[in-house]
């Protein structure tokens, strides 16, 4: 069979994804090279002249645009399915309500000041755009932990704190190249003056003993803590490769902190994702319609004409900007030309990125001196997410599943279809592993709940004590 440019294509992506696909466009010609980094906006004042332009969507992209147009002088609407701003970008707080098709509408119970970032909750600070619009509106950031090192991993149904993974990890490593200079298998390889120098630095990094074996002395931590002059701190052993390598932790839980956006430091607005958006939406509040679905995007000559909703309406434009996200546009009827509409349908459905959280006095800090960051597991629920804010309040929202697919893309799915009470089930078993004998705050039981499935909450039992939430719709990988 003849290798056209498409089939090309299409093999590069199944092996290296929209990235890889997309580079070898640009080597083809077939697209535009974008700059590597989003940089700020600096469209002339005057430049819109008065021209129209109409926004689909008043998530962070649509109302970035709306912001930026404006103050270059073009007219702005900007339509809004939903009765909130924010898209993805969503905080869930006490008395908020949540709709989701086939189930009936929940209403959050929170506590006053607690918060619950359904989507999106950390920015690293190489979003350097945002970062820039959080500061010129005035919202404040604080720290987002990332990573713990005294956070639970549990895999293979053993937990063991992260910086014994971690660490013991990077002994072994050492221990083995030590081995394979000390035994001549890298001599020709290397260069001797080279592998001297590697071998010394070796016995620091992997803390190597004179005859090159891994020797912890205490990064992984004690099994006898230090007191005083009298006892020594007596380091933990080494977990053994087996041990550290079950499972999903044999790569990506090890490697999280140096992805590129998942870097220290990482950072999120206090009080709740969505106060960005909000400060955004402060800035171009006339210019947004909600509750406006858009249902056709037609051309009129050389204009735009879209026909939304409610009732049968059409906003006609010199210019659109549709941030709808791809799911949803190939849906929508439009007069995209057919290369265009092709390439929309067979964008792939995104992932249903699942997080359930719940309400609950703070053991994770008081009992485990647990401040921010992630929990790993092999258990379907992937991560168990600390608050980053308030440490010291006594109650916090903890979010028991953050499914996104890290190492099995078929996770989120299949999380997604379980049922209410398996999800929360499987959240609230991985919380009591990481935590023994502390579920039980989260309210089981006897404990109010309440659960979303892209947008969608459940809520059973007594209001006032815990609460679970969780779920929403996302893109293949976010951070
Ligand atoms: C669970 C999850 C976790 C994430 N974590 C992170 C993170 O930690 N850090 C990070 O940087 N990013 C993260 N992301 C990604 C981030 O949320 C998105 O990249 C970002 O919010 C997308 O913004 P947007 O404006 O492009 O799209 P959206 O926020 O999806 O906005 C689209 C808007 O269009 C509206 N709309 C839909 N249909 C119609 C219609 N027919 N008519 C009119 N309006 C319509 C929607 O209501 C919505 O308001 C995460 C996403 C998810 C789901």
């Amino acid at each position: 069979m003849a290798l056209t440019r498409r089939s090309l294509l299409e093999q590069i992506g199944a092996m290296g994804g929209v990235g890889a696909t997309y580079l070898a466009m640009e080597a083809l010609g077939l697209a535009v090279a974008t700059p590597a980094g989003a940089e700020n906006f600096s469209l002339p004042k005057s430049s819109g002249n008065g021209r129209s332009v109409v926004i689909l969507g008043a998530g962070v992209a649509g109302l970035v645009s709306a912001y930026e147009l404006t103050q270059a002088g073009y007219r702005v609407t900007v339509l809004e399915a939903r009765d909130r701003i924010g898209g993805r970008a969503w905080t869930i707080r006490g008395g908020d309500r949540i709709e989701q098709i086939g189930r009936p509408d929940q209403r959050a119970t929170f506590a006053p000041d607690l918060y619950f970032n359904a989507g999106p909750a950390r920015i690293p600070s190489t979003h350097r755009v945002i970062l820039g619009y959080a500061r010129r509106f005035g919202v404040p950031m604080e720290t987002f932990v990332n990573v713990n090192r005294n956070a639970g991993w549990d895999f293979g149904g053993k937990v063991h704190p992260e910086r014994r993974m971690v660490n013991d990890l990077r002994g072994h490593f050492g221990e083995l190249l030590a081995k394979a200079i000390d035994q001549h298998a890298l001599d020709k390889a290397v260069p001797k003056g080279e592998l001297e120098m590697i071998r010394q630095f070796l016995a620091a990094y992997a803390q190597l003993d004179a005859k090159g074996k891994y020797r912890p002395r205490g990064s992984s931590g004690y099994s006898v803590e230090g007191g005083g002059y009298a006892q020594a701190p007596v380091p933990l052993g080494p977990l053994s490769f087996k041990e550290l390598a079950p499972s999903r932790a044999v790569g990506l839980p090890f490697v999280f902190e140096h992805i590129w956006d998942m870097q220290a430091t990482m950072l999120q607005p206090v009080g709740g994702m969505d106060r960005i958006a909000h400060a955004m939406y402060d800035q171009v509040k006339p210019t947004v319609r909600l509750n406006t679905p858009v249902r056709a995007i037609r051309r009129d000559g050389a204009r735009v004409r879209i026909e939304h909703g409610p009732g049968e309406q059409a906003t006609d434009a010199d210019f659109c900007i549709c941030t709808l996200p791809l799911p949803i546009l190939k849906k929508i009827p439009s007069d995209f030309s057919p290369a265009k509409k092709t390439a929309i349908s067979s964008s792939p459905d995104y992932l249903r990125s699942v997080k359930l959280a719940f309400e609950s006095p703070r053991f994770w800090e008081t009992d485990d001196f647990i401040f921010g960051g992630l929990a790993w597991t092999d258990r379907k629920n992937e991560n168990v997410i600390y608050p980053s804010d308030r440490y010291g309040a006594e109650r916090g929202v903890i979010v028991g599943a953050y499914c996104a697919g890290w190492t099995n893309q078929d996770n989120p799915d299949a999380f997604a279809r379980l049922s209410h009470e398996e999800r929360t089930r499987i959240s609230r078993d991985s919380i009591e592993a990481l935590h023994p004998g502390r579920s039980h705050l989260l309210g089981s039981g006897h404990a109010g709940r309440l659960h979303l499935n892209r947008g969608r909450w459940r809520r059973r039992g007594r209001p006032g004590t815990s609460r679970s939430a969780g779920a929403t719709r996302g893109p293949r990988r976010s951070p």
